[in-house]
């Protein structure tokens, strides 16, 4: 099967195409379109050719269509799990729970769309201002240029279309290569739902190419990108004057301090570090447990992290499946080696399994100056430290160049405010792991794990411009 681009409402053919195959079985799943410089200009004309439409729609019309692509995917649930399922390798348990939470996006920005609303200022309240009312609107920006990962193919692709499109944008999206198959199919959706031809273009192919010329073509006037550091910090110096918001990696830490029940929150540190195999950019990766309940909590993280289904992504009892690429399964395995190499603990798994997966692996004593406690990880894999005072163990968890999120366990409300106040991530969850993400909320990163906010609501602000109004009532 061949998958051509989608440009201007239809099914473009490209000069070239390239396989893409199932991490997991291996299996060619389709041959997909590689856009060269003059396909991916005609799907920046085509939005452009588009955005005049698109801008002076109705709000309840663009909440119309975003609701209808939510209830098309509801109808097509399944099918599009199994997508998610294949090209990403991702266990069709959290396959199926990425379409809900899809949906839920795609609701979301039918939401928002309707609420571009701006405020009225009182101009009075300044000398000069007597007899002046100010208003502010906002306004869409023109052609976003999306940018997406493969770890959430469908829904981080929602939290680019939903708010560009919403704010009245029109988008050119470029998804991994490894997972192009969901958002072609999301085009078609976007397309039955009644949007307009041209207001969503995906092109698939090489991200420097498609970054290139998002860069160099001033009629991209936003940059939206999701994914790793290094490519998202290069997007951003080349992106000029342009509106750039990234969403990076981040290797999250979790402190577990003194508390109760030590058995729910390691059954949440165990989902939050092995989903998708720990390849989540909110994966918890370092732990910081409180000395008195070390053994506890290693004891029951073993029991719990032993009980993992690892195998075929497809089958409904598997919890852990494979990496995205046999480069990932090298780098990880090497991270091991080197921590260990440097006095670290191997307490479970560290060995790769074939069919391009690695054991959910569990390491104690790892150095501060080790890739694992370092790097993003995004691997299946958690490190668990020890702490005696909260002072030390916030420390060392702002011991990072990222800060995405961060989680406490605490029974001591003294001190989850105090990790709130003290922790430099972009969000701190207090009795739950940083992994967890519902899609109204804001989210981003502070240090390299990004730059602007996504939750639709702070996306389409991020998507927009702000107007200010000013009427001179004259008498
Ligand atoms: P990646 O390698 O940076 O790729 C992300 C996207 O950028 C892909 O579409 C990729 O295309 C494209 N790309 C690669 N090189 C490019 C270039 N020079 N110019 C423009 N685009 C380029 O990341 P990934 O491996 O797919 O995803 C994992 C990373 O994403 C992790 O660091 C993870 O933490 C991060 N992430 C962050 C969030 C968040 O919300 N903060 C969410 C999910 C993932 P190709 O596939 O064609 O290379």
């Amino acid at each position: 099967m061949k998958k051509h681009l989608w440009i201007n409402g239809e099914h473009v053919e490209a000069k070239e195409y390239k396989s893409l195959i199932t991490p997991y079985s291996k299996e060619l799943l389709a041959d997909v379109a590689v856009a060269n410089e003059k396909e991916i200009t005609k799907a920046i004309d085509a939005a452009e050719n588009a955005f005049e439409k698109m801008r002076d729609m109705h709000a309840y019309d663009k909440a119309d269509i975003l609701n209808k692509v939510a209830y098309l995917l509801k109808e097509k649930k399944e099918f599009a799990a199994q997508l998610i399922a294949k090209e990403a390798g991702k266990p069709i348990k959290a396959a199926t729970s990425e379409v809900d939470r899809t949906i839920m996006t795609y609701t979301f920005a039918a939401e928002e769309a309707r609420r571009m609303t701006g405020e009225t200022i009182m101009m009075d309240a300044a000398p000069g201002g007597e007899n002046r009312t100010g208003y502010t609107v906002f306004e869409p920006l023109g052609i976003v240029g999306a940018i997406t990962p493969f770890n959430f193919p469908m829904n981080l692709v929602a939290h680019k279309l939903g708010p560009a499109l919403a704010a009245g944008n029109t988008v050119v999206l470029k998804p991994a290569t490894q997972t192009p198959l969901s958002s072609y199919f999301i085009a078609e959706l976007f397309d039955q739902a009644g949007l307009p031809k041209g207001a969503l273009n995906v092109v698939t192919g090489s991200g420097k190419t498609i970054g290139d010329l998002f860069t160099t073509d001033n009629r991209i006037k936003a940059l939206t990108f999701t994914g790793s550091p290094n490519v998202g910090k290069a997007l951003k110096e080349r992106a000029g004057m342009r509106k750039t918001l990234l969403e990076l990696g981040s290797n999250s830490g979790v402190i577990l301090d003194k508390h109760q029940d030590i058995v729910s929150s390691v059954k949440r540190c165990v989902q939050g570090a092995f989903s998708y195999s720990g390849q989540v950019c909110i994966s918890v990766q370092r732990l910081y447990v409180h000395e008195e309940i070390y053994d506890d909590v290693i004891s029951e993280l073993i029991h719990q992290t032993k009980s993992l289904v690892t195998g075929d992504p497809l089958n409904e009892k598997t919890d852990v499946a494979s990496l995205i690429s046999e480069e990932d399964v090298e780098r990880t395995l090497n991270w091991i080696e080197e921590a260990l190499n440097d006095g670290a603990k191997l307490v479970h798994g560290g060995k790769s399994i074939g069919h391009q997966m690695v054991e959910p692996t569990v390491l104690t004593n790892v150095s501060d100056d080790c890739k694992l406690s370092r790097e993003e990880a995004f691997a299946p894999i958690i490190i668990v430290n020890t702490f005696k005072e909260l002072d030390e163990a916030i420390s060392r968890l702002n011991n990072s160049k990222y800060g995405l999120q961060a989680g406490i366990f605490t029974d001591d409300i003294h001190k989850a405010f105090k990790a709130a106040k003290k922790i430099h991530a972009g969000g701190i969850m207090i009795n739950d792991i940083p992994t967890f993400r519902v899609d109204h909320m804001p989210y981003g990163g502070v240090k390299d794990s990004g730059f602007g906010r996504e939750g639709i609501k702070y996306a389409v602000k991020e998507l927009s411009e702000m107007k200010f109004i000013c009427i001179n009532h004259i008498e």
